[in-house]
């Protein structure tokens, strides 16, 4: 797999399965920029990959706010004039009772893991219709197959995200833009490390490829789903997740 000269962004580039996606995307020759929340952890990634061998380019626009994503999408477009692909990976998760969550809770989840991914792809469509190609990749998660017995605005979001992915994927598929989504299972990130080990112990006890997902195998997802491999996949949730809960 080759992506010289491709332009490829990543939001939460900046640690988890989003930091290994860009890895993954330099190791195969690409220009990668990488999105964070913060200017200290995006210049954190950013040292961690030079530490590395690799150059990428790093911003923080605030994922809600379509204006300054849209501007920060030109910058990229006018240094390279183009955008091949881009991934929306940032997200949040969450797992309190309904009773405890507040409707605060419920809408930062909405606004990072749903409303950022119409706010990035808005504004990189117009350049990917003008080059007649692009890719656009989400990550989902086997929450929004399954649920999850608490925490309700994660699959809610996430359920969102397969809506936009397929809605996206036909709206598009005109201007040869392919939009698809991969569902990782339970990944070692610190988004697990988060979770209390009561409830994480049992889920893999359940996954019959016996193991817990590396972020590289969400890595491998995306880069293949981002080559022209995948040029006769669009509207695709791929679940990534070791059969988990099948
Ligand atoms: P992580 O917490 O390690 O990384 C999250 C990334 O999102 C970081 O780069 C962070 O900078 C970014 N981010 C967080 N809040 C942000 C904000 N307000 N604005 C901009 N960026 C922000 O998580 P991860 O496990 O690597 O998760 C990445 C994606 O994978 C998420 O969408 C998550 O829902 C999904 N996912 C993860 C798992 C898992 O088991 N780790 C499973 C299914 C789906």
């Amino acid at each position: 797999m080759n992506f010289e000269n491709k332009v490829v962004v990543i939001t939460g580039g900046t640690r988890g399965i989003g930091l290994e996606t860009a890895r993954s995307f330099l190791k195969m020759k690409a220009k990668v920029v990488i999105f964070g929340s913060k200017e200290e952890s995006v210049n954190k990634a950013l040292s961690t990959l030079k530490e590395e061998g690799y150059e990428a380019l790093g911003y923080y626009p605030n994922l809600n706010d379509y204006e300054e994503v849209n501007e920060t999408i030109k910058k990229i477009y006018d240094k390279w004039q183009r955008i091949d692909i881009l991934i929306n990976n940032a997200g949040i998760s969450a797992n309190k009772k309904i009773e405890e969550t507040t409707e605060e809770d419920f809408k930062n989840i909405m606004d990072l893991n749903v409303k950022a991914i119409f706010n990035t792809s808005k504004a990189v469509v117009p350049y990917m219709k003008k080059a007649n190609r692009g890719v656009i990749l989400n990550t989902s998660s086997m929450v929004s197959i399954y649920g999850q017995p608490s925490g309700v605005g994660y699959p809610a979001s996430k359920f969102a995200v397969n809506g936009i992915t397929k809605s996206l994927a036909r709206e598009l598929a005109p201007f040869n833009i392919r939009v698809n989504a991969v569902a990782p299972g339970i990944i070692k990130t610190d988004m697990v490390a988060s979770l209390k080990e009561e409830m994480i112990a049992p889920l893999i006890n359940k996954i019959p490829l016996g193991r817990i997902g590396e972020p590289s195998d969400i890595a491998n997802a995306f880069l293949f789903l981002a080559s022209d491999m995948a040029s006769y996949i669009t509207g695709v949730i791929l679940q990534v997740d070791g059969a988990a809960y099948n």
